[in-house]
């Protein structure tokens, strides 16, 4: 049981023939921080198979088993957008975060519910219950819990440790344009030749 790249999806549109690429790309690239190969190797050395999904332009998700499994999956699903870029800051400036922190991410929502199932379900179960756009709202704070959780500590330890930028929190949004202008990609994403 481990982690398992899932390039078609009759769901959810055309399979992307560059999906493998995008992926490998990332996973290399997090290869060099610490945190990220402690949660690859906690994904890969689970109980469950867990498909991550390639798919640009979506928006990323981790759902549980518990969740999947209604959907006719056999597993935990990842879907990461290979192109996806996060506002952050690196100290007072505005940046992105590659779509590399955001697989992390994505993966790290995976690590909580492996070793915290009991609590990672129960705050999903409050967050799918209730109207989690309403800010204030239980639903919401129970969102907030397990999003700030996985930025502490998953998502901000990888960034920090690839010198990227990170989130205060959920719901730290830099300026754009701003972030846009200041960000440079710090890995390859498409294969730099074809032999
Ligand atoms: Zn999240």
């Amino acid at each position: 049981m481990s982690l398992h790249l899932m390039t078609t999806s009759g769901a959810m549109g055309e399979p992307d023939p560059k999906a493998a690429d995008y992926y490998s790309q990332a996973m290399s690239y997090l290869g060099k921080s610490g945190t990220a190969q402690k949660i690859i190797k906690e994904l890969e050395g689970c109980n469950w198979k867990i498909y991550v999904l390639v798919q640009k332009e979506c928006f990323p998700m981790f759902a549980h088993f518990e969740m999947a499994s209604q959907h006719g999956f056999d597993g935990s699903l990842i879907v990461w957008d290979p192109i996806g870029l996060v506002t952050s800051r690196k100290k007072d400036a505005a940046t992105m975060q590659s779509p590399a922190i955001a697989l992390a991410h994505e993966m790290g929502h995976g690590v909580q519910w492996v070793k915290n199932r009991g609590w990672y379900l129960a705050y999903v179960n409050q967050v799918l219950n209730g109207d989690a756009q309403k800010s204030g709202s239980p639903a919401y704070n129970a969102k907030l819990v397990i999003e700030n959780d996985n930025i502490q500590t998953h998502e901000t330890p990888v960034a920090q440790e690839l010198s990227e930028g990170i989130r205060k929190d959920y719901n730290d949004a830099a300026d754009f344009s701003q972030a846009k202008k200041n960000y440079k990609a710090p890995y390859p994403l498409l294969p730099l030749g074809h032999g």
